[in-house]
């Protein structure tokens, strides 16, 4: 295994090794994403520096040329699009500053906040998963600006997901955030994993929803779905 020098390369390969493999079984174990306990011993420096050299081992044992002008940046780049950009989502550091401010305009009706742009990764395959996410919540007297809603869905998403537990950890951030019972959660999206290898479902999208509170209330459940639909249409 080549190190290249590289500032960690005392680090066994065994400690940072993934050590399971869920194959194609798409099963999610808990609301929280599991994480190693010495998940942030490194700096994000360091985690490009290792992820860039075991990418480099990647691309070669396929075959690939590095010496060739397109290749030979991409181990670097790869590295660094996952822990800067598809998986930021798992440091907390990058977790969204939401402060909830006083319900002042006495607004007691759902809040819904539709289309939400899902862009995550398949954590069976690191395949990305494209979708929409529709958000709602009904406050207990907090509110969030509402392009906050969108930073909770994107935080969850950067990371290896599978996407029942993406839909669970927002419908719980909003719940914790605002303080309330009342919160729907609704994700539609394709994964690549189906639609491009496997089975190549190119047409199949996944549905999952998260219904908190009030929003198990058939009546509630079919407003919040009917204002969805709503923009469907257009
Ligand atoms: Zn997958």
């Amino acid at each position: 295994m080549k190190t290249n020098g590289s500032a960690i390369k005392n680090i066994p390969f065994e400690k940072i090794a993934r050590m399971e493999f869920e194959g194609d079984n798409h099963v999610a174990t808990s609301t929280e994403t599991p994480m190693r306990d010495d998940a942030f011993e490194l700096s994000d420096e360091e985690k490009i520096a290792f992820i860039e050299d075991r990418f480099r081992d990647i691309m070669e044992t396929l075959g690939l040329d590095l010496n060739d002008d397109s290749l030979a940046g991409t181990p670097h780049r790869v590295a660094k699009m996952f822990v800067k950009e598809k998986f930021k989502g798992l440091d907390p550091k990058n977790k969204p500053d939401i402060r909830a401010f006083e319900n002042k305009y006495q607004y007691n009706e759902m809040i819904v906040e539709k289309n939400i742009t899902v862009n995550s990764s398949c954590e069976h395959h690191f395949v990305p998963i494209i979708g929409k996410a529709h958000v709602a919540y009904i406050s207990s007297g907090k509110v969030v600006g509402l392009s906050k809603l969108n930073r909770i869905v994107d935080y969850y998403a950067r990371r290896p997901q599978v996407q029942e537990r993406l839909t669970r950890q927002v419908a719980e951030e909003i719940k914790q955030t605002l303080n309330t019972e009342d919160v729907a959660v609704v994700i539609e999206a394709g994964h690549l994993c189906v639609n491009s290898r496997g089975i190549e479902d190119q047409s199949s999208s996944t549905v999952t929803a998260e219904y908190l509170g009030s929003f198990k209330d058939e009546n509630k459940k079919r407003e919040f779905l009917d204002y969805v639909k709503m923009d469907s249409k257009q």
